[in-house]
């Protein structure tokens, strides 16, 4: 489904990805782990198409990235839920979705697409008309990820979705999450919070300066020796 082949990048002269190598299979839930500048962000552009590899390749449902323009990216039905969210404030929630929606171009209509969305998130359906800037942060985490799933994706790609929220919202984040897999969304979920990513992964990675240091099922990883010194 989604697989990078030993994909390096740089900014300037100074090299942030070296040879990472992962793989999303399609149905599973795989969460990439890493500390603060490990190279997080930086592989979910690479992914978005947002930063090119100068070396290695990324292949997703059979087709190079490489060959595939960014904007065309939805087409293929991948959603990115990007750090920090990135709505925009000063509008409100049902334009922020609605904004979603035209980019994503998906086969029913905008009533209908909001219903799916709402039926998840019944906070977001009673705040359709408030400014997107005013919700909780909770809130917010909430309208970037139904900004994504009313395009109807196949996969969802996200960036450090739950930073910033307390403990029982990043439980009811990770439930959400599980919920839309099972519904079939295959996801990639780029974390901090190991102990709640893994236990909703299937498998992961753990990337540390750049590069992957291990990898395996949810199990492995939560009694990885590193893992554990470094989360838990
Ligand atoms: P965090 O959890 O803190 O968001 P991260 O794992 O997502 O970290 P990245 O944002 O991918 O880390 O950054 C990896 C490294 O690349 C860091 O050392 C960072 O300072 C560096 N970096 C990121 N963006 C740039 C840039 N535009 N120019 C130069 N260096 C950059």
């Amino acid at each position: 489904m989604l697989e990078l082949d030993a994909i390096s990048t740089r900014y300037g002269v100074v090299n942030i990805l070296n040879k990472v190598s992962l793989k999303v299979d399609e149905g599973s839930v795989v969460c990439l782990l890493g500390p603060n500048g490990a190279g997080k962000t930086t592989t979910f552009k690479a992914i978005a198409g947002l930063l090119r590899p100068y070396e290695g390749q990324i292949t997703i449902y059979g087709r190079k990235l490489a060959d595939i323009k960014t904007e065309d990216l939805a087409g293929l039905g991948v959603g990115f839920v990007p750090e920090g969210r990135r709505l925009f404030p000063e509008i409100s929630v049902r334009e922020n979705l609605q904004i979603g929606y035209d980019a994503l171009k998906p086969k029913d209509s905008f009533k209908q697409a909001l219903e799916r969305v709402v039926e998840l998130f019944p906070r977001v359906g009673e705040r359709l008309a408030q400014d997107a800037g005013t919700l909780s942060g909770g809130e917010q985490a909430m309208v970037a990820l139904g900004r994504v799933l009313i395009g109807n994706p196949k996969m969802v790609v996200m960036d450090e979705p739950t930073l910033g929220l307390s403990p029982k919202l990043i439980e009811e984040y990770f439930m959400t999450v599980e919920r839309i897999h099972k519904e079939g969304i295959t996801v990639l979920l780029i974390e901090q919070n190991a102990e709640a990513a893994l236990s909703i992964a299937h498998s992961g990675y753990l990337l540390l300066k750049g590069q992957i240091v291990a990898s395996g099922s949810a199990k492995e990883l939560l009694s990885n020796d590193v893992i554990k010194h470094l989360y838990l």
